[in-house]
């Protein structure tokens, strides 16, 4: 869909420089889905990886984010070997509703309720990372915190749009429960892609 080069936002590597690669292409469902124009494939050009991977070795950075859409949808085995033989970290964010498939440094796993993940994804994940959209979503994190590995970090991040409201009780929640940490959208404070 697009690429683009700017600072990780969110998440465990917040604060450093990254190459997003936006696969087209969703069919998860969220409804607060900050890009929805990325859901039909269909609409997208396609671009081969050897593209992709020289596109992204024109900047600093030698960190890859390949993120969606839900880029599970496509088996990133050839995508993920060519950016590590041009020595770029793989980083993947993916609501992991599809089997896992690439070769990669950082997992991120950012489940959803509007689609079950798949399990192959539990023992690879790296960091757990849910948006809490309401009060429920902390039983939902619950439910994923206790089939991830023991080592995944546990963050919790606020919807943008609820931030708010959800902010003071997710600060509450952390201080109960200080396995997990917050996460915010800081690339939005920062008005940067
Ligand atoms: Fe949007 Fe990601 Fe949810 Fe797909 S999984 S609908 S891209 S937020």
């Amino acid at each position: 869909m697009e690429s683009f080069y700017t600072l990780q936002g969110e998440g465990f590597h917040a604060g450093k420089a990254a190459y997003f690669i936006r696969l087209g292409g969703c069919d998860v469902g969220c409804i607060w889905c900050d890009v929805k124009e990325s859901w039909d494939a269909s609409i997208h050009p396609q671009i081969s990886i050897n593209q992709i991977v020289s596109d992204a070795k024109a900047f600093a950075g030698r960190l890859a984010v390949i993120t969606g859409g839900e880029p599970l949808m496509y088996n990133l085995d050839e995508l993920t070997n060519a950016l590590k033989q041009a020595e770029f970290q793989t980083n993947i964010e993916t609501s992991g509703a599809y089997p896992m498939s690439g070769s990669w440094d950082w997992v991120c796993f950012s489940p959803k309720k509007f689609k079950e993940a798949h399990p192959s994804i539990f023992e690879q994940a790296n960091e757990l990372k849910v948006i809490i959209y309401n009060k429920s979503d902390f039983v939902f994190a619950e439910k994923y915190a206790k089939v991830v590995n023991k080592k995944c970090e546990l963050l919790l991040q606020p919807e943008w749009g609820k931030q708010d409201k959800m902010l003071p009780l997710m600060i509450d929640y952390v201080k109960e429960n200080p396995k997990w940490r917050v996460s915010l959208q800081t690339h939005k404070f920062m008005n940067i892609p």
